[in-house]
């Protein structure tokens, strides 16, 4: 019934919802994006690709060769160069030793080129094989990944990273899971988010900070300024297209980093496919999508409000 809802969308209609949050088509548009945002607003990225469902051996050499050309694009770029990437992306579906050999690609290439990359979360499905292929080569390359919050699993999944000195983007997650394995409530899941944020600093692991609710980055950035371990242990990112630029400024002024999510597409027509799944997945982005458009108006006009949104920050004599 979702999907046949979905789909009864005209696919006009999900490009228009989806302009604010994809740069365009092809791997300049995401590149250009990105070196707006540092050389206007002194804001990183994170590029990345929205693909198709990827069930063939081709369509997997398509997409690394599109990230390894990404990669090599960003070469005499002097913006911070960043990218996600995701395990189904790279062949996970098909054969765990063909997505181990492809990350493994990725990375030595990004290594040279000094372009960090982020191995995304996808559905609870994935867990286990991603923080495999995580802890396989991290001992090798200087990368992070992901871990959400609504697991049930997530405590232990922190507890099992000790000693990796891991880099691990810390988000609710975005796929809707059972409620035997996950937390259903929104501020459950953002309670424990903060929670997290504070385990990963206590076990030497950095951490990035991935939403975009006020009080949960408040909350998050007290367990970061608690433990006096300064700035570069932690880093507060957003979507494209989510209207939070005072608190982005505010974060930036205080001295952290702020990164956005930059996709682009290889074709519109697949992510409008891509998209059409994830609001199947998820309906609840149609409201989401709606309360960003009204954001977006109002940005400039709450712009202008001159009392901070963040705390003061802690006496660091103290
Ligand atoms: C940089 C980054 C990387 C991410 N990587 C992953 C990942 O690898 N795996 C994963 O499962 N999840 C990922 N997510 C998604 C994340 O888990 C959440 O689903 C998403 O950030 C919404 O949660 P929230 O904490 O912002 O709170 P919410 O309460 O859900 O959202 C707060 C506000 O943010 C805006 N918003 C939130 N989500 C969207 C959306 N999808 N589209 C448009 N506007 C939105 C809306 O204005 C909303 O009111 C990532 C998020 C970010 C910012």
């Amino acid at each position: 019934m979702k999907s046949f809802l979905v789909n009864l969308f005209p696919s006009f209609m999900v490009k228009f919802f989806a302009r604010a949050y994809v740069t365009g088509v092809g791997i300049d548009c995401g590149i250009k994006k990105a070196r707006e945002l540092w050389e206007e607003q002194k804001i990183a990225s994170t590029i990345d690709m929205l693909g198709e469902e990827v069930t063939n051996r081709e369509d997997v050499d398509k997409i690394v060769q599109i990230y390894l050309s990404l990669i090599e694009k960003l070469h005499g770029e002097s913006f911070p160069k960043h990218v996600s990437v995701k395990p189904t992306s790279l062949g996970i579906d098909i054969d765990k030793s063909l997505c181990l050999e492809n990350l493994e690609n990725i990375l030595k290439r990004a290594e040279e080129e000094k372009v960090i990359i982020t191995l995304d979360m996808e559905d609870s499905t994935y867990t286990d094989i991603t923080l495999e292929l995580y802890k396989t080569l991290k001992p090798k390359y200087e990368f992070g990944t992901v871990l959400q919050s609504r697991l049930h699993r997530t405590k232990d999944d922190i507890l099992n990273l000790t000693g990796l000195n891991a880099r691990v983007r810390m988000c609710i997650g975005v796929y809707n899971e059972d409620k035997s394995i996950a937390y259903t409530k929104k501020h459950e899941m953002k309670k424990k988010l903060v929670e997290y944020t504070g385990l990963l600093l206590d076990n030497q692991h950095k951490v990035d900070v991935a939403t975009h609710d006020h009080k949960c980055i408040v909350a998050a950035l007290k367990q970061i300024e608690e433990r006096r371990q300064g700035k570069d242990v932690a880093e507060f990112q957003f979507l494209l297209g989510v209207p939070r630029q005072r608190i982005q400024n505010e974060l930036i002024r205080r001295g952290y980093t702020v990164r956005l999510y930059v996709p682009f597409t290889i074709e519109w027509k697949c992510a409008v496919a891509y998209l059409r799944r994830r609001l199947i997945e998820n309906p609840s982005m149609i409201y989401l999508g709606g309360l960003d458009f009204i954001g977006r108006i109002i940005q400039p006009i709450t712009n202008r409000r001159r009392k901070p949104i963040l705390p003061p920050q802690p006496d660091s004599s103290s």
